[in-house]
């Protein structure tokens, strides 16, 4: 039973578009998600959950799925990538739910099994959104077009709804890259190191996060952050290579080189940002997630900073209802920014966890125990 008769659309299914749309319909909205691809593939990446986040997955039934394909790491580790001595110990554990570490597309596929039945559209590209005061049109690049009372736009960097709102603006190349690599565990049997469950390897300019991506530990994953002076390149990803990544990590910990002579594949991504956008909503329109506020991965927030959108946009909204949206977004917002801000500026200097120091004011956030700000906190 719909709560209200109005409509929500959201543009992008990924890992805050997703969690959005199952809150939503969880709260009684009526909503559809629509994602450009064509569907989702197992692509060659893992992700950290956080406590902040596993909070979020118990309300709409997900947390014990995640927990339970998911690496559960006790602590962080920070140590020096050339001599392996520790900078930090970080536990992940006393912050009122279960840190995971899990790959990418099974993180996936269990937030889109969690929307209600025919509610994910995939194949949907948004070409142009008119809010035309009464109700907002969606065009797709099919030509088919849907109308909806509101709009979320969780369409990830190069948001299309941003652009709306916000006018055509590239993001900023941070000069920095990650290199991504899967590793199956077995290729690490044969060397007399521990590989440890979650530890990041930090350089002066340059560092290695390294993980496992699911709870039987036969997948590890590792990240980087290396500097690299343009992206000259017009896909999302290129290949890189054993050799590129040897040269990148020359003279680092024997544990580091095991990890690149075990490596098949590694791929490079570009890492971006923007600047804090001066708006997040107008009229019937409103972002979440990299959509309003990228930044460089190195804090591992970056989607539980759109899934924390997704959980108060649906407080605000199941406060107000659809009708009044203006009010419900404004509070969105106010009850946001400077926590995403925070973490995004705390991201871009990657400096997290490198030294001792308590991330309650990270894990420990339960969205839901935070009284509402007003509106005019913004
Ligand atoms: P996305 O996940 O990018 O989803 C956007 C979706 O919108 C996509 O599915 C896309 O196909 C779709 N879309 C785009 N345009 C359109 C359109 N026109 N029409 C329809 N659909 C469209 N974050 C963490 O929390 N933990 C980590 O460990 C972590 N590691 C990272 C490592 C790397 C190397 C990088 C680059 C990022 C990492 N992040 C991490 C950040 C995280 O990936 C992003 O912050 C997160 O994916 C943002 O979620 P989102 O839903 O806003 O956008």
């Amino acid at each position: 039973m719909s709560r209200e008769n109005e409509k929500i659309a959201i543009v992008g299914a990924g890992l805050g578009g997703a969690v959005a749309g199952a809150l939503l319909q969880h709260a009684g909205f009526d909503v559809n998600v629509y994602e450009q691809a064509p569907s989702f593939s197992r692509l060659g990446a893992g992700i950290h959950m956080g406590p902040n986040v596993l909070k979020i997955f118990e309300r709409i039934g997900v947390d014990r799925q995640v927990i339970d394909i998911s690496s559960t790491p006790t602590h962080w580790f920070s140590r020096d990538g050339m001599t392996g001595d520790y900078r930090s110990r970080i536990p992940l554990e006393g912050y009122g739910a279960t840190y995971c570490t899990v790959h990418r597309g099974d993180l996936q596929a269990i937030q889109c099994d969690a929307l209600q039945p025919g509610t994910l559209h995939f194949g949907k590209k948004l070409a142009r959104v008119d809010d035309n005061g009464t109700d907002v049109l969606i065009e797709f690049e099919d030509g088919t077009s849907v109308r909806a009372d509101i709009v979320i736009g969780a369409d990830g960097i190069n948001s299309r709804v941003r652009e709306t709102l916000l006018g055509e603006e590239k993001p900023n190349y941070s000069g920095w890259v990650g290199h991504r690599a899967l590793i199956s565990s077995d290729k690490l049997k044969k060397f007399d190191l521990t590989f440890e469950d979650c530890v990041k390897w930090w350089g002066p300019d340059r560092h290695m996060m390294v993980y496992y991506t699911t709870a039987r530990r036969d997948e590890y994953y590792y990240v980087t952050g290396v500097p690299h002076p343009a992206w000259e390149f017009d896909s999302a990803f290129v290949d890189s290579s054993r050799e590129e990544m040897a040269a990148a990590f020359d003279g680092y910990h024997p544990i580091i080189q095991a990890l690149i002579d075990s490596t098949d594949t590694v791929t490079k991504w570009p890492l971006f940002n923007r600047n804090p956008l001066p708006l997040w909503s107008k009229g019937r329109l409103v972002l979440l997630g990299d959509a309003c506020h990228p930044m460089k991965p190195h804090m591992a927030q970056g989607a539980a900073m759109a899934i924390e959108d997704a959980a108060m946009l649906t407080r605000c909204l199941q406060e107000t209802g659809i009708s009044d949206f203006n009010t419900a977004f404004k509070l969105y917002e106010a009850n946001r920014r400077d926590r995403a801000t925070r973490v995004q500026t705390v991201s871009n200097a990657n400096t997290f966890l490198l030294n001792q120091e308590d991330p309650s004011w990270v894990y420990g956030y339960d969205i839901y125990a935070e009284p509402l700000k007003s509106e005019n906190a913004a």
